[in-house]
């Protein structure tokens, strides 16, 4: 079992096919904050983003999740309009069951979108959720994330060699 392997990998959260995801019955997007939906300098979301979760709410619950502190997390679900879980603590399964719950959604039903294998494959795949990974925006990560990174490239090098995953070798 491969717990860190994506089951998506795109460029980056502009490039995923949510229609196709809406096909799968997909009703539940789950975002990464940090290098996902921005880089670490930025303090508010792009226009461009703004202007993909305009479309994605139509069709979409959207919560973010991230391992960032509210004051963090806030002003980009207050300016997005969506839900969020702060200081999330992935790869521990608390925010998935707290979805769930909520939203009345089953795993086969959610998927998560994130920059990282250590926190947001790792969550995913053990709780059955679809996985979708994408290249981070920045090069900045949090000191706890510059850890993970190191863990993260070997576990990449490792893939790489059973040709299961490659860095900008995108598949869906
Ligand atoms: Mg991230």
């Amino acid at each position: 079992m491969h717990r860190y392997l994506p089951k998506q990998y795109y460029k980056d959260i502009f490039s995923v096919s949510y229609d196709k995801l809406k096909q799968n019955g997909i009703t539940c997007l789950l975002f990464d904050l940090d290098n996902t939906l921005a880089t670490m300098e930025e303090t508010m979301p792009s226009q461009k983003v703004k202007d993909l979760f305009e479309m994605l709410k139509k069709d979409f619950q959207i919560v973010i999740v991230s391992n960032s502190f509210k004051k963090r997390v806030l002003p980009f679900a207050s300016i997005l309009g969506v839900d969020y879980i702060a200081f999330a603590k992935k790869p521990f399964g608390f925010s998935i069951r707290k979805i769930m719950k909520k939203y009345n959604v089953t795993p086969a039903q959610i998927a998560i979108i994130g920059d990282q294998f250590m926190t947001d494959m790792a969550l995913g795949n053990k709780k059955g959720i679809w996985t979708i990974f994408v290249d981070a925006l920045g090069l900045k990560d949090l000191k706890v994330t510059s850890f993970n990174r190191k863990l993260e490239n070997k576990i990449m090098k490792k893939y790489q060699q059973q040709q299961l995953f490659e860095r900008g070798n995108y598949y869906e």
